[in-house]
């Protein structure tokens, strides 16, 4: 089996499925393969590498995520979690009412008086990501606090 590793924040996406479709979509035959990767917790670059090459003390100290290939492939293409994938309008109300905004990722448009927004960074570390919709902003992650912490313990 492969695993993505972030040495970073000690997490690591452990691929389980059909064998030819990990290979072309985070293994050795995709465009990734081995460090073209971005954590999906803390944006760092991680480590593809065979589950077998791995050290098992090694591997005893890092948090693993078991997800299946195209899950995989999301998560480390700016998608997150599946459970980050979930973004119902009464969660972000909730999450926007609750909290302040700590901060506005995007940038201006050059050549315009327009700007755009990548994602909001609320008070409790929550990142909620927008895209754009045909009607309006799309949320299509939000991504809960990241907690070391939670990493160490779990
Ligand atoms: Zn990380």
């Amino acid at each position: 089996m492969i695993l993505l590793v972030c040495i970073n924040c000690a997490t690591a996406i452990r691929v389980i499925g059909e064998a030819d479709e990990i290979d072309h979509l985070v293994g050795p035959h995709s465009q990734g393969w081995p460090d073209g990767w971005t954590c999906c917790q803390c944006e760092q670059a991680m480590t593809a590498m065979l589950e077998t090459d791995a050290s098992p003390d090694a591997l005893a100290r890092l948090k693993v995520i078991d997800l299946d290939p195209m899950e995989a492939y999301a998560a480390v293409n700016g998608l997150g979690y599946p459970p980050e994938q979930i973004c119902q309008l009464e969660t972000l109300r909730k999450l926007l009412t609750e909290n302040t905004i700590a901060e506005v990722k995007g940038d201006n448009i050059p050549g315009t008086t327009r700007c755009r927004i990548e994602a909001l960074v609320l008070s409790d570390g929550t990142k909620v990501y927008l895209g754009a919709s045909e009607a309006g902003a799309l949320v299509y992650r939000i991504r809960p606090p990241f907690s070391y912490a939670e990493r160490i313990s779990g």
